[in-house]
């Protein structure tokens, strides 16, 4: 699957004529290793998560957000791919459109894909198609490794979010509540809603 075909879904659900969301127009490289997590007040409050492998972001919707502890298991459910330029995104999509509200960079930064298959490396995209992904996370707020494993397929593809024992675990930590702001901007979700929703 090419990545203009990859991003047919992504690109079927928004008028690019409405949304300040990108196209994907620009073309994304094979460079491995970006993530970022957008922290996004749709009809319901969620945290995307989005790595990128082979010129798209791979994305799942996390309802909890990450967490640095490993005893948390936090559901995360597979979402279309999206552009690469999207991992610089923050606005408000408008309402009425898909996904309307809030978009929020609350972290970005780089990743390494640490995942083996029986004893072996295996690249980002083959480690996704089988349903387990350990990954090594270098970002504003979080740091170090994380695995994503498949729980149930199909349409409703449902993954958990786990962070691995070791560097960056700490069980006592809530970066999503005590960390609430853009690492892009500095801004709060209420800041972004009120510098930028249309019409204002
Ligand atoms: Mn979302």
């Amino acid at each position: 699957m090419t990545t203009r075909e990859q991003l047919n879904r992504y690109r079927a659900k928004r008028d690019f004529g409405v949304t300040g969301e990108p196209s994907g127009e620009r073309r994304g490289s094979r460079e491995q290793g970006r993530f970022v997590i957008q922290h996004h007040a749709a009809r319901s409050d969620h945290f995307d998560f989005r790595l990128q492998v082979d010129g798209v972001l791979v994305s799942w919707a996390v309802p909890k957000g990450p967490s640095t502890d490993p005893r948390d298991k936090r559901m995360a459910r597979r979402t279309e791919d999206h552009p690469l330029d999207y991992d610089t995104f923050e606005g408000v999509i408008p309402a009425g459109q898909y996904g309307g509200g809030t978009v929020q960079v609350w972290d970005r930064g780089n990743y390494r894909n640490r995942t083996e298959h029986r004893g072996e490396p295996i690249e980002a995209a083959d480690a996704i198609e089988r349903g387990h992904l350990s990954f090594w996370l270098d970002g504003h707020k979080l740091h170090g490794g994380w695995a994503l494993t498949r729980i149930r397929g199909g349409d409703d593809e449902t993954w958990l979010l786990v962070k691995r024992a070791g560097e960056g675990a700490d069980a006592r930590r809530r970066p999503t509540h005590t960390q609430p702001e853009s690492v892009l901007t500095g801004r709060t979700m209420k800041q972004i809603d009120k510098d930028e929703r249309p019409g204002d």
